[in-house]
């Protein structure tokens, strides 16, 4: 089986939707595929009030956003198709792509392509690394707010950023003892109101420490800690235990490129955006003039930004089609302001550094 259309976007999180909804309002025909059952993308576990510009959802809880993002598919249906729980498996050729759903695989082609993939969260090498009850934040949010289900009683956080601070916090609220935030560098990486909060609920943050092994056997029984010195090296001498039965990894996010890769993007190694991302310019189209990007797949970065960068990669692979647009222009402007002034301050400082890294090497290109 086979279909086809104009403009297929492969991602149904805030940056993929945010695509698809401006690509189909403008007039283009959008296919969107999620390998979830929910559209939402990690909005879908975010129970919280989001950080983020007053002008774009600050303060509106993830899901909510989500929700909100949904209404405007359902008022662009005549132009937008959503087929849920089929992946994008792969790129073949030129504006051809396999995809899978539970019950067949079919074949896609396409004018355009908007990636909108998001992260993998990083893992931690340690002793015992591999006992049931280690989790990375993203499974346990999943768990515990998509599911309702507690991943154990007593829980150890590896990673005091944001991500960290607030899967904390959630799981303070579902009744699930958190016994510490550990943390490798000298200071707490996320935003101070959010460790405030989990502190206010006793829990300890250990800056300057790491784990160094999982106790027990079948499953997780506790974990042993030491302290490191400035150079991040363990401190002889320093272990401790803590009791636990689970163990909870939020130490990072990369961006989810192996599609850009069999697409033949050029990628590029940027540390302050997650790692290797697709080369693209402002325009959010990659070095493959067929494949735009938006979102974390693009740098680690926010839901807010992932949108703008999804409006933006939806006009321009719009507008690449079928020629300029006055309303795409607005769009595109509109978004770049925003993100300008979100980007704006010290708290933007890594992204920014990032951007300009990749600004000269796509003008070196
Ligand atoms: C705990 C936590 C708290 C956060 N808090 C905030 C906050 O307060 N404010 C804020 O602005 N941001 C926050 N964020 C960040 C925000 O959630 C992400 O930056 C944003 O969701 C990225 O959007 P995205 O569309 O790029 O990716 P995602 O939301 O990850 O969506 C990508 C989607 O693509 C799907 N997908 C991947 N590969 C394929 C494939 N091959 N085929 C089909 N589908 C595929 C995925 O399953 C997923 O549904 C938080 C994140 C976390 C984890």
């Amino acid at each position: 089986m086979s279909r086809h259309t104009e403009i297929f976007v492969v991602g149904g999180g805030p940056a993929g939707l945010s695509a698809a909804i401006v690509a189909a309002e403008l007039g283009g025909k959008v296919l969107l595929v999620d390998d979830n059952s929910k559209l939402g993308g990690q909005l879908i576990k975010q129970t919280h009030r989001f950080f983020g510009s007053s002008a774009r959802d600050a303060g509106i809880r993830g899901i909510s956003i989500a929700d909100k993002l949904c209404e405007d598919v359902q008022a662009h249906k005549k132009n937008l198709q959503v087929l849920l729980d089929t992946s994008a498996v792969g790129f073949y050729g030129d504006g051809e792509a396999g995809i899978l759903s539970p019950d067949r695989y079919e074949k896609v082609t396409y004018e355009r392509v908007v990636v909108g993939t998001g992260a993998v969260e990083n893992s931690l090498n340690f002793e015992n690394n591999d006992l049931p009850g280690i989790y990375g934040a993203g499974a346990v949010q999943t768990l515990m707010n998509v599911h309702g289900i507690r991943p154990g009683q007593k829980i150890l956080m590896i990673g005091s950023g944001n991500i960290g601070l607030i899967v904390s916090y959630q799981l303070l609220q579902a009744g699930v003892q958190v016994v510490g935030v550990v943390e490798a560098m000298p200071t707490i990486g996320g935003y101070l109101v959010h460790a405030s909060k989990i502190r206010r609920l006793g829990v300890p943050i250990m800056t300057g420490h790491t784990i160094v092994r999982a106790l027990g056997t079948d499953g997780v029984t506790g974990a042993l800690l030491c302290r490191l010195d400035d150079k991040y090296q363990r401190i002889p001498n320093t272990e401790f235990e803590v009791a636990c039965d689970c163990i909870c990894l939020a130490v990072g996010l990369s961006p989810l490129i192996d599609l850009f890769q069999q697409a033949k993007c050029k990628m590029v190694f940027v540390p302050e955006l997650g790692g290797l991302v697709p080369l693209h310019d402002g325009n959010m189209r990659t070095t493959n003039p067929r494949v735009y990007v938006a979102g974390d797949a693009s740098g680690i970065e926010e839901a807010t930004t992932a949108i703008l960068g999804g409006r933006i990669a939806g006009a321009r692979a719009y507008e690449s089609i079928h020629g300029p647009s006055a309303a795409a222009q607005k769009i595109v402007d509109d978004a770049n302001l925003e993100l300008k002034s979100l980007r704006a301050g010290s708290t933007g400082d890594r992204i920014r550094w990032g951007r300009e890294r990749l600004s000269q090497e796509i003008a070196a290109c």
